[in-house]
């Protein structure tokens, strides 16, 4: 499937105040009233019911930990830039696009890398040691699920962490690349701008042009994070594998996407087709909130961290 380009269009230039948290962690979380208790009640009943809960995660829950997300209103990246995130066929076109985007990567990984889960992904983790999780589904390339140890899960747009080459489809991790670039660019210095979702900055483009980008070492062929960028199609097999975890589960639960991006959504409809029950827990509105019994708006880690023992 492909990652529909219209999803790239920014949201209306309306910006509302972000939270009122300061740390930079809180900065990120769009604008949202307490929420009310009656709708966690609900939700812990419609957890309680579940046996088999499939979750999909989104951007949403990583706001909280200090990773910004594209489309929240007013403290998106889309609401407070004109960034976009790289398309797939001009990163495979051009070796001058690549070159800005590792660039930028380089300067953006050691705080990119270094987030860490919130009570959120702590929630969730607890859950699958229970039994009640029977799997996981995120579209964040950011690694905090499998950070806290998740097992049963599948990243949908792969993972910032690892690196693909595309001449011999070797996987090498992340932290590899980043030795290699500081051995190829030992002079070479930019400041560390604002970290955008998939570990992207900004940085000048004159800057760019000094940075070297190393190839694969065991093909020479041309290195790109493991993950969907715009443009591309998630794999086919990895989108049946899901399909089928979601044939075994009994109910789903949304936390923390808007589910704008088909992906995702797809899972969705296949729950709608099958009659399941839906859940969904999200700060905005999402493409699915026609599916779901219940909707709980409000931050996914204060809401998933007051639920009670299931
Ligand atoms: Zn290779």
């Amino acid at each position: 499937m492909r990652l529909p380009r219209r999803l790239l269009t920014p949201p209306p230039a309306a910006v509302r105040r972000a939270s009122s948290g300061s740390a930079g962690a809180v900065s990120f979380v769009p604008a949202c009233s307490t929420t009310d208790r009656r709708s966690v009640e609900r939700l812990q009943d419609f957890v309680s019911r579940a046996s088999r809960l499939f979750v999909i995660s989104g951007a949403g829950l990583s706001t909280e930990s200090g990773i910004p997300d594209y489309r929240s209103e007013g403290v998106g990246l889309y609401a407070r830039t004109d960034r976009r995130p790289m398309q797939h066929a001009e990163f495979v076109r051009s070796a001058k696009s690549r070159q800005r985007y590792w660039a930028r990567n380089f300067v953006g990984w050691p705080q990119f890398s270094s987030r860490q889960p919130n009570s959120a992904h702590e929630a969730l983790r607890k859950w699958e040691q229970r039994g009640k999780l029977h799997w996981l589904v995120t579209q964040n390339v950011d690694a905090l699920h499998s950070k806290t140890g998740h097992e049963r899960l599948t990243e949908l747009h792969g993972c910032a962490h690892r690196v693909l080459c595309l001449g011999c489809g070797d996987i090498s991790p992340r932290t590899e690349l980043q030795t290699r670039f500081v051995a190829l660019n030992p002079d070479w210095r930019a400041q560390t701008g604002e970290v955008a979702p998939d570990g992207d900055v900004f940085i000048e483009d004159e800057l760019v042009l000094n940075f070297r980008v190393p190839s694969c070492e065991n093909c020479g062929g041309v290195l790109k994070p493991e993950v969907t960028f715009f443009g591309d199609t998630v794999n086919k097999g990895t989108v049946q594998f899901v399909h089928d975890r979601l044939g075994e589960s009994d109910a789903v639960l949304v936390v923390g996407s808007s589910l704008q991006v088909y992906s995702g959504y797809r899972f969705l409809l296949a729950a709608g087709d099958r009659k399941m029950p839906v859940a969904i827990v999200n700060i905005g509105s999402t493409r699915a909130d026609h599916l779901a019994e219940l909707k709980v708006i409000g931050r996914c880690a204060e809401v998933l961290s007051v639920m009670r023992p299931l």
